[in-house]
C-alpha cells in the first residue's frame, strides 16, 4: 500500500468516532477527499458526502461508515470513580484491565478499566466473565469533585491501542470496523479522480451504523440512489475455534467478500463478480440470507427501494481493541469497486428477472 494510503488508513482508525461523535474521523475524511471530488457536504446528522459528477443520470452510492463502538460516562461517584454504558455492541468480557481514552470538550483523558484482583474475587466470580456493573474507569482522580474538574457525563470513550503491524500486510488496530470502508470508498474516489463516469458518484463516511445503521438511511434518503453499495467489515472463518459449516470459508488476504441473498439486488451481484473478474483481483462469496446488519440493509429498503450490494473486508476480532485485517484486502475492494463504478451507466437495468 502507497505510504500517502497508509497513513490516511491510519489517521481513521487513530480517530475517535464512538456513534454519535465521528466529527474528528469525519475531519480526516473530508481533508482526504477533497482534492478527488468535485463537491464535498457534511449533512445535519453528520455524514460526509463526497460527489464527483459524471455524465447521465445514475445515481451510484458507495457508504462506509465512520462510528465505531465505544464507552460514554453515565455516572461519577463520590470517590471519583467513574461508571460507563457501551456505545454498540461491545464485548464486556474484554474490558477489564485495558486502557480507554476519554475525550472531554477539547481534552484528552487517560483511564484505567478497574476490577478486582485475582486473589480478591470469590469462587464465582472467578468463573463467571464481569458485568457492565462490575467495572468502572479509574482517571487517577481523588474525589468526584477532582473527577469533575476533568471529565462528564456524556463525556464519550474509545479504545486506545492504535495501528501496528502483524506481519507484512497483515495488521491489528482498534475500529478497522468501519474505518476500512470509509477507507474504501475514498480510494475508489482517488482512483477515479481522473476518469470520466457514466454515472454520479456519491462517496459517504457515514454516522451511526453500530446504533441502527442510521446514517446510511438519512445520506440515501438524501441522494436518493438507483444503486447503493455498502462497504463494510465481516467475520472471517479462518482462526481456531470458528466452523466453516456454519460461516462459509472467509479468509485474510483472499479479497473482497461479496455477498448474495435477499439483501442483495441480484444484477449488482453479477455486476460486482464481472467487475472482480475484470480487474483481475480475488473475491469471496457470502452467503447472508437475511437482511445484513450492514448498511445495505438501510439502502436496499430507502424510499421505494435501492439495488443494493454488499461488499466486505474479511476481519478477525470484530468488535475488540485488537482487530486484525489484511492490508491488501482494501487495495483490492477499491479496485474491484473502481471497475465496478465503471461498468455502469444510465442504460445499465438493474430490475430483477427482466
Ligand atoms: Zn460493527
Amino acid at each position: 500500500m502507497e505510504k500517502k494510503m497508509k497513513k490516511f488508513f491510519i489517521d481513521l482508525v487513530e480517530a475517535p468516532s464512538p456513534s454519535g461523535f465521528e466529527q474528528a474521523a469525519q475531519e480526516v475524511y473530508r481533508k482526504f477527499i477533497g482534492e478527488y471530488a468535485d463537491d464535498v457536504k457534511t449533512d445535519v446528522h453528520g455524514n460526509v458526502i463526497a460527489f464527483k459528477k459524471g455524465t447521465g443520470d445514475l445515481r451510484l452510492m458507495l457508504v462506509g461508515h465512520a462510528d465505531e463502538i465505544g464507552l460514554m460516562i453515565n455516572y461519577i461517584d463520590d470517590n471519583g470513580f467513574i461508571r460507563f454504558v457501551p456505545i454498540g455492541g461491545v464485548d464486556v468480557a474484554l474490558l477489564p484491565g485495558t486502557r480507554v481514552n476519554i475525550y472531554h470538550e477539547k481534552n484528552l483523558v487517560r483511564g484505567v478499566i478497574g476490577r478486582k484482583a485475582i486473589h480478591l474475587l470469590k469462587p464465582e466470580e472467578r468463573k463467571n466473565s464481569p458485568k457492565l456493573e462490575d467495572l468502572w474507569i479509574d482517571i487517577g482522580a481523588i474525589d468526584r469533585e477532582a473527577a469533575e474538574k476533568r471529565v462528564c457525563v456524556g463525556d464519550p470513550i474509545t479504545f486506545t491501542p492504535g495501528f501496528e503491524v502483524l506481519e507484512g500486510d497483515i495488521i491489528t488496530s482498534k475500529a478497522t470496523d468501519n474505518k476500512a470502508g470509509v477507507f474504501v470508498v475514498a480510494s475508489v474516489m482517488k482512483e477515479l479522480a481522473k476518469v470520466e463516469l457514466k454515472c454520479n458518484l456519491y462517496s459517504v463516511a457515514a454516522v451511526q451504523e453500530e446504533v441502527g445503521l442510521r446514517g446510511a438511511r438519512t445520506s440515501a434518503y438524501g441522494i436518493d440512489p438507483h444503486v447503493g453499495i455498502a462497504i463494510d467489515v465481516t467475520h472471517s472463518s479462518d482462526f481456531p475455534g470458528i466452523s466453516k459449516n456454519t460461516l462459509g470459508d472467509i479468509r485474510l488476504g483472499k479479497g473482497p467478500v461479496i455477498s448474495v441473498g435477499c439483501n442483495i439486488n441480484p444484477k449488482v451481484f453479477e455486476l460486482l463478480k464481472k467487475a472482480g473478474d475484470e480487474a483481475k483481483v480475488n473475491y469471496q462469496i457470502e452467503a447472508a440470507p437475511r437482511g445484513t446488519g450492514t448498511d445495505a440493509n438501510a439502502l436496499q429498503v430507502t424510499r421505494s427501494g435501492v439495488a443494493a450490494g454488499l461488499v466486505s473486508i474479511p476481519n478477525r476480532y470484530m468488535h475488540t481493541q485488537n482487530e486484525v485485517i489484511h492490508l491488501g484486502d482494501l487495495t483490492d475492494t477499491a479496485k474491484l469497486l473502481a471497475k465496478f463504478t465503471q461498468l455502469i451507466d444510465s442504460e445499465t437495468n438493474f430490475i430483477p428477472g427482466v
